[in-house]
Order: C-alpha cells, then sequence, then structure tokens
C-alpha cells in the first residue's frame, strides 16, 4: 500500500512536470528524418510542434520547406530528371525494335522544370498533410535553441515564437559546400542545378560523389557536353574499386569527358561563358560549372554554443547510439549528425528515437547492410561491404564473384548509338565474401 502511495506520487510530481511544458517534443527541420519523428511520436501520444522555414526550390538560411532536402531538392527532382534524361537513348533505342520515329528528337527543358515543381509542390502539400494529420503543429520559421528545454522560433514577419518542450529533436539536414577558390561565386551547388532556367549547353561538374556522377548522367542524356573533374582516379571513392571503374567505363561511353586526378583552381566570368581553369594548367569554357564537393551538417544557426551541444569538427552534432547528445533533453537525426547520410538512413533514426523516447522501448539505429542506389545512367546499386571492406574485415582469404553480361534488351541494339555517342549498355555484378577464418 505504502509502495503504491509512492507511485501514485511519483506518477502525480511527473504528470505536473510534465504539464509545465508546452509541448512534448519540440523538433527543428521537417525533412525526412523530422517529420519521421514527429509524426510517429505524436503516434505514440505524444504533443508535438515542429519548425520548418517557409518552402523555396533553393534553400537558403530564410527558406527550405516541409519536405526538406530529398523531397524538395534532392532525390525527388534528381530522379524525376534522370528518368527525363534516360528518354533520349531509350527513344532512339526504339527504332531498333520497329518504331517508326521519325521526326527529329527536341527536348523541352521547361517542360520537365515546371512538372518538376509542380510534383514537389504536390509533395510538399502531402507532407505538411501528413503531419496535420498525425496531430503534429507546424510552425513556419527559422527555430533556434535557447536552453535545454527551450527553443524560439523566428516568423518570416520577424515575430519571435518561444515554447518549451521536455524534448528537442534537431533535424535540420545539411547544406551544400563549395570549394573556396577564386571565382567560386560564379558556380552552383545542386540546389541551383535542380532549377536552372535553361539548359546549359557546356557543363562542368567538380567531385566525384553522388551528386557529380548523377548529374553529369543527367546533363549529357540531355545532350550537354560534360566535363567530369575530380580528384581521385576513379570516381565514387568508398565504393567497390572494380565498380566504380565500371562506372567511370559507362559514364565515358556515354561521351562524359573524364578528368580524373583533377581539380580546378579558379573560375573566371568571361563574355563567352565562365572560364575555368584547373591545376593541370587546362582552360576550357562552361555554361553552368556544377560544385558537386559534398555537404556540411546545417548546425551554424541552432545556437548550439550557448547550451553546450557538442559538435565535431565538421559542425555535426555528436550523439550516442540512441540519437541523443551530451545535452539529455536535447536529440538529434538524420544529415546533421553526420553519420551515414540517405534518407532511409534518416527514416530509420526518426522511427528508432520516437520508440525509445515515446514507445518506451530502447531502439538503436542497425547501420549494417544499408542498401544504396547511385543514380548515374546506367545506376549503380549496392549492398554490404566492398572487396576492399571484405579485404580488410577478413582475416583469411575472400571469395569474390562477378559476372558481365548484356542485357537480352541490348543483343537487339547491340551498341546502341545516340546523342552521336556509344551507349554502354553492359551489366556487372559483383558479389565479395569474406572467409573468416578462427
Ligand atoms: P560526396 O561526399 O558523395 O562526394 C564529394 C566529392 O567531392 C568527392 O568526390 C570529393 O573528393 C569531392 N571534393 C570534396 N571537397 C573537394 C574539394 N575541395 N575540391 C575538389 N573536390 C572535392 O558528396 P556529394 O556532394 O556527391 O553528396 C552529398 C551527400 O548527399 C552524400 O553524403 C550522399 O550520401 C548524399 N546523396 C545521396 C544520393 C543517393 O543516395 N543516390 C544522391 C545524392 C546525394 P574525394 O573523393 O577526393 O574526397
Amino acid at each position: 500500500m505504502a509502495r503504491k502511495m509512492l507511485l501514485d506520487g511519483e506518477l502525480s510530481q511527473r504528470n505536473q512536470e510534465e504539464a509545465h511544458y508546452d509541448f512534448d517534443l519540440f523538433v527543428i527541420g521537417a525533412g525526412s528524418g523530422g517529420v519521421r519523428a514527429s509524426r510517429f511520436s505524436a503516434n505514440y501520444g505524444a504533443k508535438v510542434g515542429i519548425c520548418e522555414l517557409p518552402f523555396h526550390p533553393i534553400s537558403s538560411e530564410v527558406v527550405g520547406g516541409v519536405g526538406g532536402t530529398c523531397v524538395i531538392r534532392g532525390c525527388v527532382p534528381k530522379k524525376i530528371l534522370v528518368y527525363g534524361a534516360a528518354f533520349g537513348g531509350e527513344i532512339e533505342d526504339a527504332r531498333n525494335y520497329g518504331w517508326e520515329v521519325n521526326e527529329k528528337l527536341d527536348f523541352n527543358w521547361k517542360k520537365l522544370l515546371h512538372k518538376k515543381t509542380d510534383e514537389i509542390i504536390r509533395l510538399n502539400g502531402i507532407y505538411k498533410r501528413l503531419l496535420s494529420n498525425a496531430g503534429v503543429k507546424l510552425f513556419e520559421g527559422e527555430g533556434k535553441i535557447v536552453g535545454p528545454n527551450e527553443v524560439e522560433v523566428t516568423q518570416l514577419d520577424g515575430t519571435k515564437l518561444s515554447y518549451s518542450a521536455k524534448h528537442i529533436l534537431i533535424a535540420t539536414g545539411s547544406r551544400a559546400h563549395r570549394p573556396p577558390i577564386p571565382g567560386q561565386e560564379l558556380g552552383i551547388t545542386s540546389d541551383e542545378a535542380l532549377s536552372l532556367e535553361d539548359l546549359p549547353k557546356r557543363v562542368v561538374v567538380l567531385g566525384g560523389g553522388y551528386i557529380a556522377v548523377e548529374f553529369a548522367s543527367i546533363w549529357r542524356g540531355m545532350g550537354a557536353t560534360v566535363d567530369l573533374f575530380f580528384r581521385k582516379e576513379l570516381p565514387l571513392r568508398g565504393f567497390d574499386d572494380e565498380m566504380r571503374a565500371v562506372v567511370a567505363r559507362n559514364l565515358e561511353g556515354r561521351g562524359i569527358n573524364l578528368h580524373p586526378q583533377t581539380n580546378l583552381t579558379e573560375l573566371i566570368k568571361t563574355d563567352n561563358g565562365i572560364k575555368v581553369i584547373t591545376d593541370h594548367g587546362e582552360e576550357l569554357l562552361a555554361d553552368v560549372v556544377l560544385f558537386a564537393t559534398g555537404r556540411l551538417p546545417n548546425s551554424k544557426r541552432l545556437n548550439l554554443e550557448a547550451v553546450g551541444v557538442e559538435l565535431d569538427n565538421t559542425g555535426a552534432v555528436k550523439v550516442d547510439e540512441y540519437s541523443r547528445t551530451n545535452i539529455p533533453s536535447i536529440w538529434a537525426v538524420g544529415d546533421v549528425t553526420n553519420r551515414m547520410n540517405l534518407t532511409p538512413v534518416a527514416l530509420m533514426e526518426g522511427t528508432c528515437f520516437a520508440k525509445t523516447v515515446f514507445g518506451g522501448e530502447s531502439s538503436k539505429p542497425d547501420y549494417s547492410y544499408i542498401p544504396c542506389a547511385v543514380f548515374s545512367i546506367p545506376p549503380l546499386s549496392v549492398v554490404g561491404v566492398s572487396e576492399e571492406q571484405a579485404i580488410e574485415q577478413a582475416n583469411g582469404d575472400v571469395l569474390v564473384f562477378t559476372s558481365t553480361f548484356n542485357p537480352m534488351k541490348n543483343t537487339i541494339s547491340g551498341l546502341i548509338k545516340y546523342l552521336g555517342h556509344l551507349c554502354v549498355g553492359q551489366m556487372h555484378l559483383k558479389l565479395c565474401r569474406a572467409l573468416l577464418l578462427h
């Protein structure tokens, strides 16, 4: 009986403590991780608020939009452009399958751009509805942390709103990074690349990561001349070396000019376009220069120093395996933590956060065997370890199986000629298995 009274007392004290917060959870950033965490937390019965900057296809300190990078200026619009770019080769190939495609093929960039923008506006609306259907209160404005349980939202008109919350979740994602070279302001990042007014004829891409090879493929597929510069011998550092070589061959086969082990040193504006100067002293002219040189955690304007949230040297919010920072009431998920910067991973981290904090079930995200895909044309998809990682992990031998073949579709087309270039249609499969000897 005494124990029961004690428990009742404890519970009522906890209820009183919780009652004095405006929210059980306040989330800063309504991208993939933030929306998932807030919806799932609300489904567990939490009172949830979330803030996000107003919608715009190109992000800045003052605009963003519910849905975040993946939906508004990342995966979704990129995939739409990849699909658009792939049609050129398909239509040419259709001739080999008996289709009479007599007229000259014209590509209307503006039409695709409008369709893409319509689609992301639609998805932005769906994401807002997902939040309101879950009972999450959305605030439009920039969020800052002003105390371990206190957030401030600055609205577009400058009015500031203050709220207390038992838990605060940082889910502000990342921002494109530009290399500090003279004339860097003449280049663009993937944000602008997805919203260009006109389709460029001559493109220079710097970087060898996901974004670089995807945009090189998009623009080449739409008919532009593309020069891709990267620092390593092959693009896609971190992926299996053999597969990187296959991707490089495919990019080259589709007419992309590869410049391995080359960096850009300066951009200069001229009457005839942007003059691009490389560290080998080469010069070329471009209509558009894309910096695809990585993204940095978006943590600068959150006022984290004031509350003592620890960051690493890239600006990423440091978290434990449950996504909790060094301040017990403050948590972080997604790219702002720079763990594995992929949308499905942010979703997983958001789900685990909600389960742990409001679902009564401690859940750690599991980073093993996460599949990923690079939407170059043709694409590369990967799950598990590369040959290099298998060798590193194995105490013994590694079994490697590879297979190269021509998809049946290409038996009629052979090596397809389109846009004046060879289309590489070979497929390459690889399986690596570490033999762990004990
Ligand atoms: P990545 O980290 O994949 O690649 C960055 C590239 O930029 C590397 O090739 C790197 O070269 C190069 N680089 C970095 N700094 C410089 C510099 N100063 N000068 C020259 N080159 C430089 O970044 P991305 O920008 O391609 O993509 C950002 C994030 O977005 C990634 O984390 C990725 O996970 C995610 N993403 C995922 C996609 C998908 O799932 N399909 C699609 C697009 C993005 P080096 O290798 O020499 O260091």
